[in-house]
């Protein structure tokens, strides 16, 4: 109970945690305390309480037969091997850090490495002064490559995985000086308006349902942020990949179509913004991204934009709307919502 002697979460969880691990709470803090997204809060937060599932973690429950790592087959697949043992997280690392931090970096026992990266007393991430943010990332992207490879998705899903550290960073740190400057602070998250004589789409797909089915979706708005036109497709099934990819062909093609010639397009998919900046070669015949780097290349000037998943509600929602919809298209006018 607390001061009041009421009874509430708050009071309850200091009483349970008023046991002295006063210096692991803190680390756990550390990571709450993060400059980064909540979705790499939380995988922290779960590395921290050792309650990620590893190769090694599945074989001793019996849920498969090898421990070793998928990616090179060369040891054990444990966390620490993930994030910085293996041949891939290696390349990265080399990368990141300064050669002559780089030995110890890879050395030291794998708790003091994360506590020294994240709460930024071991300087070793050469990119100042953004290095528990930058370390954070890389860790978390590191993992999501791996999880893909497991659960049968695109072994490939992040393409350069260099690129996409730096572009989800880049988007990060603008997302939180735009925070910093109180642009829309209700949200946490800030939506840009375009410049004088653009339009902005944001488009996103959305799959789920049972039976699974997928659509896409985009909004299309003035340099004032009024709606001017949105648009859902239900696809059928596909994966997310593809549905992401329809959703960026299906809006630059209303786009085109409406005759917009200066058009932001804004994503929340970071492979997919790889990919239609030629930052990657992934699926570089797939003919859906053929046919949106053949739209792209027309007279208009058409910059493909990352932003996080948490700016890009409305056209998320408006996806989610038709999910599960017979085949078609549906085009708004107004906001339906
Ligand atoms: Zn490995």
């Amino acid at each position: 109970m607390g001061g009041n002697r009421l009874f509430s979460t708050s009071s309850a969880y200091r009483s349970i945690t008023r046991d002295g691990s006063s210096s692991s709470n803190g680390l756990w803090n550390v990571s709450w305390r993060l400059n980064v997204l909540q979705r790499v809060r939380v995988f922290f937060w779960l590395l921290l309480h050792n309650k990620l599932l590893t190769n090694v973690e599945r074989n001793c429950c019996h849920l498969t037969d090898v421990a070793t790592c998928l990616v090179c087959g060369l040891g054990d697949e444990t966390v620490d091997h993930v994030l910085r043992g293996c041949g891939c997280a290696r390349r990265i690392w080399t990368n990141l850090v300064r050669n002559d931090r780089l030995q110890p970096f890879l050395s030291m026992p794998f708790t003091e490495w994360i506590t020294v990266n994240i709460q930024d007393t071991g300087k070793m991430v050469s990119l100042e002064p953004v290095r528990p943010r930058l370390f954070s990332i890389t860790c978390w992207v590191l993992w999501k490559r791996m999880c893909c490879l497991v659960l049968g998705s695109d072994s490939n899903c992040y393409g350069d995985v260099i690129s996409f550290c730096r572009l989800f960073w880049d988007e990060v740190v603008s997302a939180s000086s735009r925070n910093a400057s109180n642009v829309r602070p209700r949200t946490g998250m800030c939506r840009l308006l375009p410049p004088r004589g653009w339009v902005k789409v944001n488009a996103d797909g959305a799959v789920g349902g049972s039976p699974v089915m997928a659509a896409s979706s985009g909004v299309i708005c003035d340099e004032a942020g009024e709606w001017l036109l949105g648009f859902v497709h239900s696809i059928g099934s596909c994966s997310i990949l593809c549905v992401e990819l329809w959703a960026a062909f299906d809006s630059l093609s209303l786009a085109w179509q409406r005759g917009f010639r200066k058009v932001i397009i804004e994503l929340d998919n970071m492979q997919v913004v790889l990919i239609l900046n030629g930052e990657t070669s992934a699926l570089g015949d797939n003919f859906l991204v053929v046919r949106i780097k053949v739209l792209l290349v027309r007279q208009w000037d058409v910059p493909v934009r990352h932003i996080v998943r948490e700016a890009n509600k409305v056209a998320d929602g408006l996806a989610r709307l038709v999910r599960g919809e017979p085949i078609g298209e549906w085009f708004y006018d107004i906001p339906p919502l």
